[in-house]
């Protein structure tokens, strides 16, 4: 049942977009002022990349721990509770993130995914930009 107006469910749905941006914003602004010329949500593309770099045929996805199942990452462990309700739900996105994968791969594209744990803190954020640098870099 559906009891949300289409102006609640906008709200909702922006609310969810801007904390998405945040991390996403963060590896951009990186990625441009190291010279990494890239476009982003590009609707053609399986998955519809959150970051694309054309001149590398790279796809980088910024994935949110939970919704996305990070192995072994205490954001990506399903709650205990109600866990026939999640533990579906959190399936069905990993295998679809598998399915983007393959589809990426056969048009020729390769992807790069960054899980938010890795940008959640300065610390965090300090070590896993060059990292996603030097994997960029060594793709040519
Ligand atoms: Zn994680």
């Amino acid at each position: 049942m559906d009891t949300l107006s289409p102006g609640k469910r906008s709200q909702i749905m922006s609310a969810v977009r801007s904390k998405n941006t945040r991390a996403e914003l963060l590896v951009r602004r990186y990625l441009w002022s190291h010279g990494i010329r890239y476009r982003i949500h590009r609707k053609d593309l399986p998955g519809k990349p959150d970051i694309v770099i054309p001149r590398y045929k790279l796809a980088v996805f910024i994935h949110g721990c939970f919704w996305h199942g990070h192995d072994n990452c205490i954001r990506g462990r399903l709650p205990k509770s109600r866990l026939e309700y999640w533990k579906p739900k959190i399936e069905a996105n990993r295998s679809r993130d598998r399915r983007i994968e393959e589809e990426l791969n056969e048009k020729g594209w390769r992807q790069l995914v960054i899980w938010e744990c890795q940008l959640r803190t300065q610390k965090a954020a300090s070590n896993t930009l060059p990292m996603v640098l030097n994997q960029i870099m060594s793709m040519c």
